[in-house]
């Protein structure tokens, strides 16, 4: 594993989980990822992505929900754990992620491409 897939394995275990409103995917749409988080996620067609950009919308989001939500790229995670992204349904964690973690994924995401999930 490099040592970039070590990380986000690392930062994914010390970001905070909660229970989501059931069924709610309104935190859901266009989300950028890095071409490590892309390579454990399935490929999309360019029709997929068009047909999902169009309705402003991400193309893993099934009729059951998020369909890679073992290996959701960090921002879908971080979202609801930080002040920065609340959560719109008033839900989060006992615990908010903390400010180490958080600024440790910030520089990740600086030091990395992102692109279009
Ligand atoms: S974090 Fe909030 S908005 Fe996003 S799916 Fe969960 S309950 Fe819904
Ligand atoms: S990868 Fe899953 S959790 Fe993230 S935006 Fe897409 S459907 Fe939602």
């Amino acid at each position: 594993m490099t040592r970039n897939n070590q990380l986000i394995r690392y930062l994914r275990r010390n970001i905070p989980a909660f229970e989501c409103v059931p069924g709610c995917h309104d935190c859901c749409g266009p989300v950028t990822a890095s071409s490590e988080e892309m390579a454990w996620l399935p490929v999309k067609t360019g029709a997929e992505h068009a047909t999902a950009l169009a309705g402003l919308n991400c193309p893993h989001l099934g009729q059951t929900g998020c369909q890679v939500y073992a290996e959701r790229p960090l921002i879908c995670r971080v979202f609801g754990t930080t002040p920065r992204l609340a959560c719109p349904r008033g839900k989060r964690p006992a615990a908010m992620i903390s400010p180490q973690i958080e600024q440790q994924i910030e520089r990740y995401f600086a030091a990395t491409r992102q692109v279009l999930v």
